[in-house]
């Protein structure tokens, strides 16, 4: 089933989100992060073969060449650092529910991508100054720093606030908060934001007993 977003079809590596989607392009750092589900226990990330069509297909990274060997070797560090990342996003994006800064675990995958992407300034011809990556991205470290300046533009505008992750511990699902208060907690009332006030009204009876 194809969920749309504003009338517009999703794009297939958002196929796994389903709601409380992000506009684009903060969509791509949305889906990212999600790669890893914890309830339904799947990580698009944890085999190379799938790993590898995904960050094509997302274009954070060129699907390199079929011939094995160097670039097998290659892309096992390529897909560890995306691993590292998607959790570094996800301290980023606990930050802002949660408020605790990040570790220097945290940050040390970040620092990586940084100092390996190369990232160019240009002027467009309509005088718009832009910072960006090469395109079509080839190196991950460029694709993710893309996310990078997605995430900068986002905290620029503010709508970097309305990604917050669920409240849920063994969920840390990512989602995009459109509520007026800004004060959602859960990826889904009916399954998280549900679970967790039983647990909970559970743990105070069992107290209070
Ligand atoms: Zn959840």
């Amino acid at each position: 089933m194809a969920a749309s977003l504003i009338g517009m079809t999703l794009p297939s590596w958002a196929s796994h989100l389903e709601h409380k989607l992000a506009p684009p392009p903060l969509l791509l750092v949305q889906a990212f992060v999600n790669t890893l589900d914890l309830d339904l226990r799947t990580d698009v990330l944890a085999h190379a073969d799938e790993a590898r069509a995904w960050l094509a297909d997302a274009g954070l990274r060129d699907p390199g060449p079929s011939s094995p060997g160097q670039a097998d070797t290659d892309f096992a560090a390529d897909l560890q650092l995306a691993r590292d990342v998607r959790e570094s996003l996800r301290a980023m994006i606990a930050r802002n529910t949660e408020g605790k800064p990040l570790t220097e675990a945290e940050l040390r995958p970040l620092e990586q991508v940084t100092q390996q992407a190369k990232t160019r300034l240009e002027v467009t011809s309509d005088g718009q100054v832009r910072l960006g990556t090469a395109i079509p991205v080839q190196r991950l470290a460029d694709g993710l720093a893309g996310l990078l300046l997605t995430i900068r533009d986002a905290q620029a505008d503010g709508s970097w606030d309305r990604m917050k992750l669920c409240g849920n511990p063994d969920c840390r699902w990512a989602f995009y908060d459109r509520s007026h208060s800004r004060r959602g907690a859960w990826c889904e009332m009916a399954s998280c934001g549900n679970k967790l006030k039983n647990r909970n009204l559970r743990a105070r009876r069992a107290q209070a007993s």
